[in-house]
């Protein structure tokens, strides 16, 4: 999508202003980049037309440069084709408040189940999860066992009792809790057929739900749109979640829910863990699609990790080449704590894609680096010139901690290597140098 829209801005180079003739050429490499994205065709039409009728409007404004006011209008015009604003879930005012979920084989129904009790939990509600999934005894499994790790309750009929009627007994278990939240598990098929449909109907009618979540998986592409809109319309839904947005996905569903249903994306599934949940904002991931890199999410997350005084001291430190031993620890394990980096690395713009095994490997050098720092003395810590100076601590080091005297020597190279490439990134030009290690 990104480079197909990169040719659109690049058609308006030198132009001066917006005109019925010169955006032609670019909104066709936009609707040609909507479309590869895998959106609707009668969604990319509506946007497109939504965008010249903007592009001409201002069209007369002089002084602004033509490329970079198409940019401005495709990125509102995506807000606001995703909704606008972050849709909140809503709440019951008075009892618990029932979520349903429903969705596809596989798209995520159960993972999103814990995930979302997980995140309400941390909101301070009380969850209790059911498994209405019937037609696997696997299903029902998977779920107790994710609500153990979240540690929230799940109530299982086992797969004897209808759908309908395991929702009417968690929903009593649920009031005489009384929880806040009761989040309902639902069995998918691999197409919607009538049965699943009649299924929902009636579990829907049992719960008189707050919020049915329809669960798309982000890589559904085209067919979104046509599954949406049958949900809706069968069942009525009040939202959608979207999952696997850390995937390969072009986004086209993204674009697609809110247009055809009228209904917003909630919520988004960025992984396969719990802590893998977070509301949707329009705007972020507009600019993402437009190539922009998910910043904010990744600055939230990075913030959430690392306090901010420890981030401002250890920017002072980077300032001053200080940046010790006990700062490469709290980095790195603060790092490894952001959760599957693959993720975070993902919306670092430019980066590319890392694979799992990279991932793994990376936190097995965690493991062997902090084996070395703790084997450490705190002024050796501080001061890791004295590493770079002394061959004898170095292998005092690589004794206490089992390692060899070159993994010591490499890992002190790094910190050096770092300090430097840490003081180009924050723009101080001057650097400073890698020491030699002495022999
Ligand atoms: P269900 O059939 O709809 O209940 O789907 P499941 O919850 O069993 O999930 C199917 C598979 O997708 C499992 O392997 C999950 O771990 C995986 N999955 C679910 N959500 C995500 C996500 O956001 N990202 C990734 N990468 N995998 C996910
Ligand atoms: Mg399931």
């Amino acid at each position: 999508l990104t480079s197909g829209l990169e040719s659109a801005w690049n058609k308006l180079k030198g132009e001066e202003v917006l005109t019925k003739e010169n955006i032609v050429e670019p909104m066709r490499d936009i609707r040609r980049a909507l479309l590869e994205a895998d959106v609707s065709l009668p969604v990319v039409r509506r946007f497109v037309q939504a965008v010249s009728d903007q592009a001409v409007g201002v069209g007369l404004i002089r002084g602004v440069k033509p490329d970079q006011q198409l940019v401005k209008i495709v990125n509102e015009e995506l807000v606001k084709l995703m909704g606008g604003e972050v849709s909140e879930l809503v709440f019951a005012k008075s009892g618990p408040t029932v979520i349903l979920l429903a969705g596809l084989q596989g798209v995520g129904k159960t993972t999103v189940s814990a995930k979302l009790a997980y995140y309400l939990k941390k909101q301070g509600k009380s969850c209790m999860l059911v498994a209405g999934d019937v037609y696997r005894p696997a299903a029902i499994d998977q779920l107790v066992i994710l609500g153990e790790q979240v540690a929230v309750p799940v109530y299982t009929a086992g797969t004897e009792v209808k759908p309908s009627e395991i929702a009417r007994q968690g929903l009593n278990e649920a009031k005489k809790k009384k929880v806040d939240v009761v989040i309902v598990d639902t069995a998918g098929r691999l197409q919607i057929d009538r049965g699943m449909m009649d299924e929902l109907k009636d579990v829907k009618r049992v719960l008189n739900p707050t919020e049915v979540l329809l669960v798309v998986d982000a890589m559904t592409g085209q067919e979104a749109a046509a599954l949406v809109t049958t949900f809706n319309i069968e069942i009525g839904i009040t939202g959608a979640i979207l999952t696997k947005l850390d995937g390969d996905s072009r986004g086209g569903a993204a674009l697609s829910v809110k247009e055809v249903s009228g209904k917003p994306i909630k919520l988004v599934g960025r992984g396969e863990r719990m802590e893998d949940l977070e509301p949707f904002y329009p705007d972020r991931m507009a600019g993402r699609i437009l190539g922009m890199g998910d910043v904010l999410s990744f600055v939230e997350k990075a913030q959430e990790v690392m306090q901010q005084e420890d981030a401002e001291e250890l920017q002072k430190k980077i300032m001053s080449a200080k940046f010790d031993f006990n700062d490469f620890l709290k980095q790195t394990r603060a790092v490894a704590r952001m959760g599957s980096m693959t993720r975070v690395l993902g919306m670092i713009p430019g980066m590319g894609k890392v694979t799992p095994a990279q991932v793994r490997e990376a936190e097995k050098s965690l493991k062997i680096m902090e084996g070395m720092i703790e084997a450490m003395t705190p002024e050796e810590r501080e001061k890791p010139e004295l590493l770079a100076e002394s061959p004898t601590r170095r292998k005092r080091i690589a004794q206490d901690s089992g390692k060899t005297e070159q993994q010591v020597s490499q890992l002190v190279a790094q910190l050096f290597q770092m300090r430097v490439r840490m003081k180009n990134l924050m723009g101080v030009m001057e650097g400073g140098s890698i020491p030699a290690l002495s022999n």
